[in-house]
Order: C-alpha cells, then sequence, then structure tokens
C-alpha cells in the first residue's frame, strides 16, 4: 500500500522540559538531512509528535531506511491522513485501511483512539467502540477478532486537525539528536573499532570531527580511502563530518629510530592524541574519542591507557570500554562499516609494531624514552598539523 506521511515518535527528547524544542528543531534537522537524497518531504511538528509529508512520489524502503538512521527517533509510523473527519467517512477510510494493509485479516486488533481536537462530537472510546464494530462487521467473517489485551494488530487512530491512522512502527534507533550534545574529534583508523565509538558517541546526541594517521609510503592511497570510506559510513548517522588526513611518517620513523621498540605504540598514540587535540581545540571540540577496550591489545591495558591518556587535557570517551570484541563486531555490522574495516590494507600502527610491546608501561620510563625525540619532535610536530589534509565528508 502507498503511504504519503509517517508520524515519527521520540522518546528520551520528550523529557527535556523548556529545552524540548531545541531537541525537536535539532531531531528535524537530522531527519531533513537523512531525506534529502530520497526525494522532497515537508516535516512539521505538533505538540509531541513530527510529521512527515511525501510531497512527491518517493521509494519507501528509502525512505524507511533514511529515518532509521537518524537519532532521536524511537518509532517509525507510517500513516495513512484523511483530512474530512465525518464519522462515516473515517469509518470508511479505516476499514479500506485494514483490507489493504493486511490480506490475511485473521488476527486479533484493538482500536486505539486519541482525541486531540477535543470539539470533536464524540467521544475518544465511543469512536473506538464503533469503528470496532465496523471492522467486524466487513471482516468478522475472515477472522477479524476483537482482543483489547494482547491485540497482534492495535490500528491507532489520532484525530487532530486531520485524522491519522496507523498501525506499524517500525523502530528507530534511539539516542539524542546529532548537533544537541556538543561536538567531539574521534580519533579514525581503518579498522573495526573507531567507526562504532564514532557512532555509539554521536547517538547520545555529539556531533563528530575526525583526525585519521598515516604513514606514506609505508601505507597506501587506498588505505587512506577506506578511512574516508569509512567517515562516509558513520556521516550517514551523524551528518557531514570534517575528517583530517595526518602525515605521521616523520614522527613515527623517527620514534622508531630513537626509543625503545618495546614503547613504540604507547610513545606512537601519545602523539597521536596530542595532534588530535590540537585540531579539537581548533574547532571547539570538547572530548576526544577512541574506540579502545580495556585488554585488546598491549596498547589498551590499564596501564598502557592510562599512560596514554596522560598527555590529553580534555576529557578522552572510550563508548566500547567495557565490550566484548564480537560485541563490537556485532554493531559494525548492524551499522554496516564492518565490510569495509575488514578490507585488508595496511594502517600505520601495524606497520611499526614490536614484537613483543610492554602491557604495563611506567610514565616515567616513557616519558624518560620521549626526550630522545627533544631535539625534532615540536618541528616535526608543527609539520604534521601544519600539512594536514582537510577532508569534507558526507
Ligand atoms: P580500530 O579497530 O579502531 O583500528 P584497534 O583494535 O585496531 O582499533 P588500535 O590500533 O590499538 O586498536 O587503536 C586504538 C584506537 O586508537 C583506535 O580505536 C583509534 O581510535 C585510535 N587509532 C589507532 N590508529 C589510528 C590511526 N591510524 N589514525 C587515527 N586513530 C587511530
Ligand atoms: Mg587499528
Amino acid at each position: 500500500m502507498d503511504f504519503k506521511a509517517f508520524l515519527i515518535k521520540y522518546a528520551e527528547i520528550g523529557v527535556k522540559g523548556k529545552n524540548r524544542f531545541r531537541f525537536e528543531d535539532a531531531l528535524i534537522q537530522q531527519m531533513r538531512y537523512a531525506l534529502q537524497p530520497v526525494g522532497e518531504f515537508s516535516i512539521r511538528k505538533e505538540s509531541g509528535r513530527i510529521f512527515v509529508d511525501a510531497l512527491e512520489e518517493y521509494d519507501y524502503d528509502e525512505a524507511v531506511e533514511a529515518l532509521s538512521r537518524v537519532f532521536g527517533i524511537a518509532g517509525i509510523c507510517p500513516i495513512v491522513v484523511e483530512e474530512n473527519k465525518d464519522f462515516d467517512h473515517i469509518a470508511a477510510v479505516v476499514c479500506d485501511y485494514v483490507g489493504e494493509r493486511y490480506e490475511d485479516r485473521a488476527f486479533s486488533f484493538k482500536v486505539n483512539v486519541r482525541r486531540a481536537d477535543k470539539k470533536y462530537p464524540i467521544k475518544s472510546m465511543e469512536v473506538a467502540a464503533l469503528l470496532g464494530e465496523k471492522l467486524l462487521e466487513r471482516y468478522e467473517e475472515e477472522g477479524l477478532h476483537v482482543d483489547d489485551h494482547e491485540p497482534d494488530v492495535l490500528l491507532t487512530v489520532e484525530i487532530r486537525d486531520k485524522v491519522y491512522i496507523y498501525s506499524d512502527e517500525i523502530p528507530g534507533p534511539g539516542g539524542m539528536p546529532v548537533g544537541t550534545g556538543g561536538r567531539a574529534m574521534l580519533l579514525l583508523s581503518g579498522g573495526i573499532d573507531s567507526p562504532v565509538a564514532g557512532y555509539m558517541i554521536s547517538k547520545r546526541g555529539v556531533s563528530l570531527e575526525a583526525t585519521y594517521f598515516h604513514a606514506p609510503p609505508y601505507t597506501s592511497e587506498r588505505a587512506k580511502q577506506k578511512v574516508v570510506d569509512l567517515a562516509k559510513l558513520i556521516a550517514r548517522y551523524t551528518g557531514p563530518i570534517t575528517l583530517h588526513v595526518v602525515n605521521f611518517t616523520d614522527i613515527q620513523m623517527a620514534i622508531y629510530e630513537k626509543c625503545p621498540h618495546d614503547e613504540l605504540t604507547i610513545i606512537m598514540r601519545r602523539y597521536m592524541m596530542k595532534i588530535a587535540e590540537h585540531f579539537a581545540k581548533e574547532s571547539g571540540c570538547l572530548a576526544l574519542v577512541t574506540g579502545e577496550s580495556i585488554g585488546q591489545v598491549a596498547s589498551q591495558t590499564m596501564h598502557s591507557l592510562a599512560v596514554t591518556n596522560e598527555v590529553c587535557t580534555m576529557p578522552v570517551f572510550r563508548p566500547l570500554i567495557g565490550f566484548d570484541k564480537q560485541e563490537i563486531v556485532d554493531i559494525s555490522e548492524k551499522i554496516g562499516t564492518y565490510e569495509t574495516s575488514v578490507l585488508p590494507y595496511e594502517d600505520c600502527c601495524t606497520i611499526f609494531v614490536a614484537k613483543h610491546p610492554v602491557t604495563k608501561p611506567n610514565l616515567n620510563v616513557i616519558k624518560c624514552s620521549e626526550r630522545h625525540l627533544d631535539d625534532v619532535i615540536d618541528e616535526m610536530m608543527e609539520r604534521a598539523v601544519s600539512t594536514a589534509e582537510t577532508i569534507e565528508v558526507c
């Protein structure tokens, strides 16, 4: 059946008191962004509800898919909208709706009526009872029956300025609309974890910027393109992402030449954090985000994380900190980043990795090792920052 409109239900933002309109407006903005490639829609809000009206022919599946990527949406209900509120007319439309929507009508149902238009002459309970009768008259022989407690189909009729009829609710992703929770800098590698970390933080309403470190010619153009592709996949949920691509080769080589090899990854991570924080401050981000999870590799033990964290002056959020790898893989499959993440291109961290990296680094020892870089590191850091490429991903 052809639906020309949707009713959007939102959960958590409904409880934000005086700030509610800000959340609703952010949600509408994100919905507009998501629906833009699908076609022309008008979006309006009305007392705790958001309505989407199609202004032209559109692909239903594409529209639902786009909306199901908008954080803040709890449910997407395809609706029939009727301007004529006369009861007999509504009853006919409701009967036709059930006939068209359900080929097999041997199920139990309940009619739920909401009367936002208090001037409507018939009370909600009565409208529900009358509509139930009409439906039974038409379809009882086909097996349609009433169940007030656990109906197979809950048919909702909302009487407002117009009448809205629906019985399906497609789950949305939940969370908060992007843009309501400030901005954060994601350290985005080509792996499985960091895109998921970006998704998770963004789900709480945070908009994202990203930094990627590569080491040409040790890492290829294809490896960089993979990260751009991952950023594109995340941007479907988060909106546009500014991606900083930093040439890390000189710094990495210097660390490799001058510092103990078992400390390479930790020292590298510390410089990555510093550079990412530089860009974060420049663009008003309030935190850094990584895909680290306790114990996953040597550089992610509690000791290593503490040493990495020590260089940062802003909060570092690690949304995957307590997740098992399989749990992270499951989310990456769900959000569509997994297949790209597992493409076998080299990462700068894996090229210069030590055979036996320290798992319990000592901060003083690491700082001592870093002193070997004193002569060169400031200039190298400046160059890495000033030569970084900025890519607008959307
Ligand atoms: P991922 O799957 O995200 O690559 P990983 O399990 O490979 O994670 P590490 O390589 O130890 O883990 O990286 C830990 C975190 O450090 C990553 O989740 C990411 O946030 C950041 N990171 C690592 N390498 C890079 C890189 N080349 N550019 C940007 N950030 C990086
Ligand atoms: Mg990695």
